[in-house]
């Protein structure tokens, strides 16, 4: 085995370098997966540009898959995904299996090293075996899928409704399609960028028209911004339901008008963050057979792929949207 390779390292905000680092040892419960696709998560731009990891040098890369090569006789050779959390164990919220609740997590990728590198030892309990068929980078793409899914799943898309997605980024077009899976006889979604929503269309997805469409029965919130919530509960049915996604930028701010139909309306609105990993309630497993069945589309989504070595060009390009991008990903050998 060799001593040594390739990462992409987080030294200080802003100063990431592809460099040589110790080769990952797989403790007890670890296996040794060599990482094979791993994708550029939104939230990763400011995590290196702005706010940095929670100490450095940090390795980032929360969305990957890869191939095991060593910790576990019966695992070695098979490829799998890796539910980025790592839970304590020992709270509350873990006996549950709410794991995205628990009081002192670790992460891969923001707390600990993560995937942008050849290796990394994960945790056996993380684990999410992929079936024959899925291409790696397909199923590095099982973290947003497992987000959107457990996103759709607390808006409670019933058969029939109109369902929109505001923000037609990765995560907002496989929402989409597990509201337009979960029976919504519309789907339609809302961007501010043109040529999102020319993407949006080759998933079947046509832009939110308020005048043609009318009002919806159900909303996704996943850009951040308060001028499109503002905007969003307008657009709803009395007794709609909203579900919050959208990571803020800065403060949400709500008009009063706006703020007033969420009362006169009687809305629902609801939080939603991470996705759950349990044996009752599993958006990984959903996730993986969604891939195996090909029902919703992955790989489509993939705008650019980059060898690791090529990580700043790749970080760059998103920073300054020089090209129109959906999602980024590192591809290995
Ligand atoms: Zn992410
Ligand atoms: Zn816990």
């Amino acid at each position: 085995m060799k001593k040594t390779m390739k990462a992409a390292v987080l030294h200080a905000v802003g100063d990431l370098r592809y460099e040589d680092v110790p080769m990952p040892v797989p403790g007890p419960g670890e296996v040794l997966m060599k990482i094979r696709a791993a994708g550029i998560c939104g939230s990763d731009i400011p995590r290196i540009y702005v706010k940095g990891t929670y100490h450095f040098p940090t390795v980032p890369g929360h969305e990957f898959a890869g191939e095991i090569v060593d910790g576990d006789p019966e695992l070695v050779g098979k490829k799998a995904a890796v539910f980025p959390l790592l839970p304590c164990r020992r709270c509350e919220a873990c006996e549950l299996g709410e794991y995205a609740s628990c009081s002192n997590y670790d992460y891969y990728g923001s707390r600990r090293d993560g995937a942008f590198a050849e290796y990394l030892a994960v945790d056996r309990r993380n684990l999410v075996i992929m079936p024959d068929g899925v291409s790696f980078a397909c199923a590095s793409l099982c973290e947003p899928g497992a987000v959107a899914r457990a996103a759709v799943r607390r808006l409670g898309v019933t058969v029939g409704d109109f369902a929109v997605i505001w923000g037609a980024g990765p995560i907002g077009l496989i929402a989409a399609q597990w509201a337009r899976e979960a029976g919504a006889s519309k789907v339609r979604v809302v961007d501010i960028s043109p040529e999102k929503l020319a993407f949006a269309e080759k998933f079947g997805f046509e832009a939110y028209d308020k005048e043609r469409d009318g009002l919806c029965d159900c909303a996704l919130e996943g850009t951040g911004a308060g001028a499109a919530l503002s905007e969003l509960v307008t657009c709803m049915r009395p007794h709609g339901r909203v579900v919050l996604m959208g990571n803020p930028a800065r403060d949400m701010t709500v008009s009063q008008s706006s703020y007033s139909q969420i009362l006169r309306r009687e809305l629902s609105l609801r939080g939603t963050w991470n996705s759950s990993f349990n044996s009752r309630v599993n958006d990984w497993t959903a996730t993986v057979e969604a891939m195996a069945t090909g029902r919703i589309k992955y790989e489509e989504l993939i705008t650019h792929r980059f060898p690791l070595s090529e990580c700043n060009r790749a970080l760059e390009m998103m920073r300054d949207r020089t090209e129109f991008f959906t999602k980024v990903t590192f591809v290995f050998d």
